[in-house]
């Protein structure tokens, strides 16, 4: 069921110029970014601010370009490569842990407000008025340009977690409704391990931290306080307020898709818009927008403008917006009766629910790990994995 969702027609969802300008909604725009990624800075430089990082992840989430892409391109064995290996960690976890990967992995968080709640956060942060330079800066960055620095990822998710106590749920929900690219694995993992939930300790920075990676000089801040006080003293004055977040859930306006009996179809995903799979093949091509999953992990209207348009990237591919279960279940018993065509799509670990047949997510790391269960952390993931 879905919790009153506006439905806008698709035409009036528009990309602000600015983020069109930075992130082009295409392949062509992310095949470009790749070969201008230079490995040497980014290894040297990834921790800054203005350090070289790819600025990959949206094009990256949307399977616009895959890891071994970028792997082929980057080399398997540098610090680029060990980041990319930490997105197909977290894919693998959630293939494995499923919906767990939204609950505590490990442990409670160290620190919890008693109105923490799933959807609630200190107002000072979400509206970006906390005091803090590199933080302030960091949610402007999330909301008007839908992509924030890792470093400031963190420094965000540590300040409501450990300084504010808020429930890592709620900064995971507010991250995936404003990035552009928000994937439940890469975002709740990161969250829960910056919070200690999902890792061996909580992590945790102070201003120095903040002002040596982004270039600030603030001194006498909250974060400006011995480590232990930050996670145990108290509230700071200005993380004291909470408020509910306001994350609308927006559809397209758009029918179920048309599924011809007599044709092949290939079903896309907002996380699989790669034009390269099957191009060949004779087949109607429609991208399924799930309500029930917009409406448990909610996207801005800026995320669905971008999310549209990069569809585009893969020729003769319609959207739809349907709850895959219901499309595809008749189909597939058709099919296996032989009244029907095969309806196959791509595997992909928020799809696990999808029926019928799927080929496999390309991955460069993942397919390595042949353990059953879930690797505990990235450590265990990265010795079994790595290039030797
Ligand atoms: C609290 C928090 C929430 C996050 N939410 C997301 C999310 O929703 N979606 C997402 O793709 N990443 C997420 N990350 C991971 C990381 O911050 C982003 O992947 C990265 O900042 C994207 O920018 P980039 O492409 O310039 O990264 P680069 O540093 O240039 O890295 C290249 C690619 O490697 C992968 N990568 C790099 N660092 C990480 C990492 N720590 N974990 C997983 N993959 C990584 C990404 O695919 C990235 O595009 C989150 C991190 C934190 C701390």
């Amino acid at each position: 069921m879905v919790a009153n969702p506006t439905r806008i027609d698709p035409a009036e969802l528009r990309l602000p110029p600015a983020v069109a300008a930075t992130f082009p909604p295409s392949r062509a725009a992310g095949l470009a970014r790749l070969a201008a990624v230079d490995p040497v800075a980014y290894a040297r430089t990834r921790n800054h601010l203005r350090g070289a990082v790819t600025r990959l992840s949206p094009y990256l989430t949307h399977g616009l370009l895959s890891v071994p892409e970028v792997v082929a391109a980057v080399g398997d064995d540098g610090k680029l490569a060990q980041e990319l290996a930490w997105r197909e960690f977290f894919q693998l976890v959630h293939a494995r842990e499923g919906a767990g990967i939204l609950r505590d992995r490990f442990r409670r968080q160290p620190r919890s407000a008693p109105d923490a709640g799933p959807r609630r956060l200190p107002r000072a942060l979400v509206e970006g008025h906390t005091g803090v330079a590199a933080l302030d800066a960091a949610v402007r960055a999330l909301v008007d340009a839908g992509y924030v620095h890792n470093h400031a990822r963190m420094w965000l998710a540590a300040t409501a977690c450990h300084l504010a106590g808020a429930d890592w749920r709620a900064g995971a929900a507010w991250f995936h409704f404003h990035l552009l690219d928000g994937d439940l694995a890469s975002n709740a993992l990161s969250w829960q391990w910056v919070a200690g939930s999902g890792s061996a300790k909580p992590y945790l920075m102070d201003q120095a931290n903040l002002n040596r990676f982004a270039d600030t000089h603030q001194v006498g801040t909250f974060l400006d306080r011995p480590h232990d006080d930050l996670l145990a003293g108290p509230v700071p004055e200005a993380l004291r307020e909470s408020i509910g977040l306001d994350l609308p859930v927006t559809l397209p306006d758009l029918p179920p898709p048309e599924l011809d009996p007599r044709r092949s179809a290939l079903l896309y995903h907002p996380w699989g818009l790669d034009p390269n799979w099957r191009a060949a093949e004779d087949a109607d091509r429609w991208l399924l927008l799930e309500p029930a999953f917009l409406a448990r992990h909610p996207w801005s209207p800026m995320r669905l403008a971008w999310l549209l348009a990069a569809a585009r990237s893969v020729p003769g591919l319609r959207v739809a917006v349907a709850d895959a279960r219901e499309v595809l279940a008749p189909r597939v018993v058709a099919a296996d009766r032989g009244e029907a065509a095969a309806a196959r799509h791509r595997a992909h670990p928020a799809v696990a629910h999808w029926p019928g047949p799927r080929d496999p997510l390309p991955t460069t790391f993942a397919h390595r790990w042949t353990v059953d269960a879930a690797p505990r952390s990235f450590s265990a993931f990265w010795r079994a994995v790595a290039p030797r």
